[in-house]
């Protein structure tokens, strides 16, 4: 009856109840959540998702909102909720290059964003393996960092405000382009990283950059972390270091065994590989850069071989090296995947206890950590041993994230990231965040949602 009374609200072209068409929304990437709903509702406008929200709120209904559904902890997957899809929010309503200001309705995704930016001149650093599905809203919402980060920040840096339909069916109407506005508590920024816990977010005002006038790419091999560490310090030239990403040997491996068209750029193998990218003037001053750059890091044996991008091509095809990694590692066998940060300088630490504690627990599984080193984020995946069990292994889930969690805070690090809590590390948070996070989180949530209708299973 309720779902009745909110599909006769909406246009019939608004919702669905056909579970042939909301099938494919209902698993994520990498199979590891599946839902079920009985209703998918897909708003064309705000005044849609006004009339959702109060629908929902009279009869009781929960919603779990969902944009590109490539989100990694399960937070957009809805177990019996109702899913509502940002997909058909998918206006630009302005590009504003005075203001370097760019106004995206939630849905439109990450490229189309890169895109009109660049249409104006202009630069939207956000970069992501998932950029051609992702969606500005989701983004938002689990404020998203990437391979920019080094230069850029994080998604919440790059926005100056957001639109948003509260629980209560009020439209929060943060959609400015002024640097300085300090009017009270930030609001919008409330709703990074809140993972549809607060309400929809159906607009975005983003923060548009000039766009350099060339990026200087290149890779190098590398014996080890720490020589990392001192490279990226070493590849710091005022403002231009704009992508710092570190992948191991075994990483490299897998991307060129199993993903088609990959070569690799060097004639011996090396334990580890640095992906790096200078924002410069013009490509002269860029094959300078790095020449110089890499040579003196040669010459302090802090790198052992060096590919320098001589077109985009080039480029291009280093890229898809590191940003298979998370395709290639399918092909893996079980993996247990963790998504967290630690202060750079301890990472080679990090990395040394992490794999003994990992071989403590599973005697030869093999650690995959890989990522965006340069922010200190990485992806410390742990794959099966060659010929284990995958559900076996798998049923060590937990124990291996425990012991993964303890180092991590031993060193001051982050659980999550920049992939969010979810329903994947909600009980972890719980566990392990300050006592005074918890309850300014928990109040802050029943201050905008008293009923837990949005997103009730995520984060808290
Ligand atoms: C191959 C691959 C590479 C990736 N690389 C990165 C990376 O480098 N860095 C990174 O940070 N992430 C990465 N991700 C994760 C993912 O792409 C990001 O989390 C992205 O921001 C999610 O956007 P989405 O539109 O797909 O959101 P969804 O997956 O649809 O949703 C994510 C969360 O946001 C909520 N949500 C979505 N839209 C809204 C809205 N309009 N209002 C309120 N809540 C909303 C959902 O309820 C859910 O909790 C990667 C994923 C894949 C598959």
């Amino acid at each position: 009856m309720s779902i009745e009374r909110l599909t006769s609200a909406l246009p019939a072209t608004s919702w669905t109840t056909d579970q042939d068409i909301i099938a494919p929304w209902l698993v994520e990437w990498r199979d590891e959540y599946f839902g079920r709903t009985p209703l998918m509702v897909m708003p064309t406008n705000v005044s849609e998702v006004v009339t959702i929200i109060n629908i929902c709120r009279e009869a009781g209904l929960k919603i779990v909102p969902q944009g590109g559904n490539t989100g990694l902890v399960g937070g957009q997957t809805p177990q019996g909720e109702i899913l509502l899809s940002t997909r058909r929010l998918n206006n630009i309503r302005s590009v504003n290059a005075t203001t370097n200001a760019l106004i995206a309705e939630a849905g439109v995704t990450l490229q189309t964003v890169q895109d009109a930016a660049e249409q104006a001149n202009r630069k939207f650093p956000l970069s992501l393996a998932s950029e051609g599905s992702c969606t500005i809203g989701g983004n938002l919402s689990t404020n998203a960092g990437g391979v920019h980060v080094v230069k850029y920040g994080t998604t919440k840096d790059l926005v100056f405000g957001v639109e948003a339909v509260l629980p209560n069916g009020e439209i929060y109407n943060g959609l400015t382009d002024l640097r300085k506005d300090n009017t009270g508590y930030d609001l919008s920024r409330l709703f990074m990283g809140a993972e549809g816990t607060l309400g929809i977010i159906t607009a975005a005002s983003l923060k548009l950059f000039p766009k350099p006038g060339h990026l200087q790419r290149a890779m190098v091999g590398l014996k080890n972390p720490t020589d990392a560490v001192k490279l990226l310090e070493h590849c710091r030239h005022g403002n231009s270091l704009t992508m710092f990403e570190v992948m191991p040997l075994i990483g490299m491996e897998l991307v060129l065994t199993h993903i088609d068209g990959q070569r690799d750029p060097f004639a011996n193998t090396h334990p580890w590989y640095a992906l790096i990218d200078w924002e410069v003037g013009d490509p002269a001053t860029g094959q300078h850069l790095a020449e110089t750059t890499l040579a003196s890091a040669f010459d302090q044996d802090l790198i052992q071989d060096a590919v320098i991008a001589q077109s985009e091509t080039q480029a291009a095809d280093l890229l898809a090296l590191r940003e298979n990694m998370s395709a290639a590692q399918k092909f893996n066998g079980g993996s247990i995947k963790q998504d967290i940060t630690i202060p750079i300088d301890r990472i080679p630490e990090f990395f040394a206890e992490a794999d003994l504690a990992m071989q403590r627990i599973i005697p030869y599984c093999r650690p995959v950590g890989f990522g965006h080193f340069g922010d200190g984020n990485i992806h410390y995946n742990i794959a099966q041993p060659v010929g284990a069990d995958k559900q076996d292994f798998l049923s060590h889930w937990n124990e291996v994230s425990e012991a993964v969690f303890d180092i991590v805070g031993k060193y001051g690090g982050s659980i999550s990231a920049e992939h969010g809590i979810g329903v994947m590390k909600r009980d972890t948070l719980a566990r392990r965040a300050d006592p005074g996070k918890m309850s300014l989180l928990r109040a802050v949530k029943s201050a905008i949602d008293p009923t837990k209708m949005m997103n009730p299973r995520v984060l808290i």
